[in-house]
């Protein structure tokens, strides 16, 4: 079983969920009292969060790689960066180390794919939902087709993830506003919704939602089970 280095904190509230998914998955591969091997380095997110709305990505980005040679120090044999939005560094990382690194989109979009899905609506942070580092890579790479909320849609995604999951606080009336915004999606067209930011599974699970469910946080999770064990 391979080492795997987690690159937590964004927020710490979806790590620990990677952190138990890890765990649970490598349990039910191997069964008995098998756990996963992994180290996490857990920043923290307020620095992080400061850099992002000053669109300081460069700064950002030293921290992740950062991040990256330390797991790699300590032993970690592959990364896995436990947010999509800072996704947008990936770059940073792939060039800090030479260690494989599982990219959370391409794992989202191998599994839509095979389950034969081609429109999805994303949920997410609004860098993710409207830089292109994300949806270009689904649409240019995976050729999926992308449908995002509204501006206004776009704009309580991304406050609901940043002033309430990223705190622990999950609220009935936040789920109903993510509710009536998958509708729409799913009206517009979609054929499947992609939960792409980690902690949104916090807020909807699957009897939320009219059309498949796309958890990034679990199909990320399991692809690094995956990719631990694939040696074995
Ligand atoms: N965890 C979130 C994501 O998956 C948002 C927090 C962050 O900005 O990293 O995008």
């Amino acid at each position: 079983m391979k080492t795997i280095g987690l690159i937590g904190g964004m927020s710490w509230e979806s790590s620990r969920v990677y952190y138990q998914l890890v765990n649970e998955g490598v349990r039910d591969r191997l069964g008995g009292l098998h756990s996963a091997k992994c180290l996490l380095y857990s920043v923290d997110f307020a620095e992080i969060e400061e850099l992002q709305h000053a669109g300081k990505w460069a700064e950002a980005g030293e921290h992740m790689a950062d991040a990256a040679r330390r797991l790699e120090a300590a032993g970690a044999e592959l990364i896995v960066l436990c947010t999509n939005t800072m996704h947008k560094l990936a770059p940073a990382i792939t060039g800090a180390t030479r260690l494989p690194f599982l990219h959370i989109a391409d794992a989202t979009a191998a599994k839509i794919k095979a389950d034969g899905y081609q429109r999805v609506g994303l949920l997410a942070t609004r860098f993710t939902m409207e830089q292109d580092f994300y949806t270009g890579r689904l649409r240019d790479v995976h050729g999926l087709e992308v449908l995002l909320p509204d501006e206004q849609g776009r704009q309580t995604v991304h406050a609901i993830i940043y002033e309430e999951l990223c705190r622990g606080i999950v609220r009935e009336e936040s789920k109903q506003a993510y509710r009536r915004i998958i509708s729409g999606l799913v009206e517009a067209g979609a054929q499947a919704i992609i939960l792409g930011c980690t902690e949104i599974g916090l807020l909807i699970a699957q009897a939320d939602c009219p059309v498949p469910v796309y958890d990034t946080t679990e199909i990320h999770a399991i692809a690094a089970v995956e990719a631990a064990l694939g040696g074995i």
